[in-house]
């Protein structure tokens, strides 16, 4: 059996922290080694190995691949759809650049397996807004949806032509109580708990009807995992996978924290992120990933919502 030495890079994100965490649970502390540009995130601090990476220094990544023996790379640092329409050059450079130097090094270095994640920003306006299946129209409308989709081409080209195992996942917006989200049109459903235990009421900047596919955070690592665990030959997609939990709206996600917070209230002020929101899927058909390695969500609504009311209220 292979010994697993495992890079995260962009282990200080809201994905990162957790995935980390998890990955030396199953792997052992010493052996998955955390890194980002940013510093080492204060959970992560004393649990294993953590060095600064650039992911656009190719250079600086190779030689850390090779010196921590590294079989294994994820690949999380990248500029989410928010952030990313403010500076669209620099979240391509970063989102395509990054993902360039990581495969080409996983096929120099004979790199056992590559995780990288995709996301259902690249699904736009023309493709269907319920039950959106793995192949479909696609044509994303922001730039993050264009890099992903490109990323996706990217992944199964090296996976053809240089037989990299490169997985991939097209994350839903994610919601988790240990690290902040980084900058996503899906934020305001990790702001609201926030909020509503802080101050007791929302300014939420999608409108009350907006219901976007979403997934809470211990899903979706246990998704990452069980993906990059399943056997090659049950991986048919090597672009990225639909993988789908919950669908709702900010006025199904306030209802379900007024059980908890009876005195709990939420206004609507919609700002740019509105028509980012209005360009994707309501909901998504994960049906090829149910197929082809058994995912299956955990977590609804209500019991995500009483999950992240008792962890915020703990820290
Ligand atoms: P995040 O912004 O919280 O974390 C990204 C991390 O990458 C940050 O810690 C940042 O410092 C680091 N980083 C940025 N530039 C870097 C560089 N040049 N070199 C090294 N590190 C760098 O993002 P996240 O939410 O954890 O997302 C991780 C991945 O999952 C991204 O690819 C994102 O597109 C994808 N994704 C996230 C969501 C979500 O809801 N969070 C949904 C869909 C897809």
């Amino acid at each position: 059996m292979i010994r697993e030495r495992i890079l995260v890079i962009g282990a200080s994100g809201q994905i990162g922290v957790e995935l980390t965490l998890a990955l030396r649970k199953i792997y052992g502390n010493n052996n998955v080694v955390a890194s980002d540009l940013r510093e080492e995130n204060e959970l992560l601090k004393g649990t294993g190995p953590y060095v600064s990476i650039d992911v656009m220094n190719k250079e600086m990544l190779h030689v850390q691949v090779i010196r921590q023996n590294i079989t294994q790379i994820y690949l999380l640092a990248a500029i989410l759809s928010a952030t990313g329409e403010k500076n669209p050059n620099l979240a391509w450079h970063l989102n395509m650049q990054g993902l360039l130097n990581v495969l080409d090094i996983a096929r120099e270095e004979k790199i056992y397996k590559v995780y990288w994640p995709s996301s259902i920003a690249v699904f736009g306006p023309t493709s269907p807004k319920q039950n959106c299946p793995q192949q479909t129209i696609i044509e994303p409308t922001t730039v993050y949806g264009i890099s992903k989709y490109a990323g996706e081409f990217w992944c199964n080209y090296y996976h053809q032509r240089y037989q990299v195992d490169v997985r991939s996942l097209r994350y839903p917006g994610l919601i988790s109580y240990k690290s902040a989200p980084g900058g996503g049109t899906t934020d305001y459903a990790v702001e609201i708990y926030h909020e509503a235990l802080e101050e007791k009421k929302y300014t939420c900047f999608l409108r009350e009807d907006t219901y976007l596919p979403m997934m809470y955070m211990p899903d979706a690592i246990r998704a990452t995992i069980e993906l990059m665990e399943a056997p090659a030959v049950q991986i048919s997609t090597r672009t990225s996978y639909n993988v789908s939990a919950m669908s709702f709206s900010p006025k199904e996600i306030s209802a379900a924290i007024k059980n908890y917070i009876p005195e709990f209230t939420i206004n609507y002020e919609p700002d740019y992120r509105q028509s980012i929101a209005d360009s994707w899927p309501q909901s998504i058909d994960d049906a090829v990933a149910r197929n082809d390695w058994g995912w299956k969500p955990e977590y609804d609504l209500n019991k995500m919502t009483k999950d992240m009311l008792e962890n915020l209220r703990q820290q």
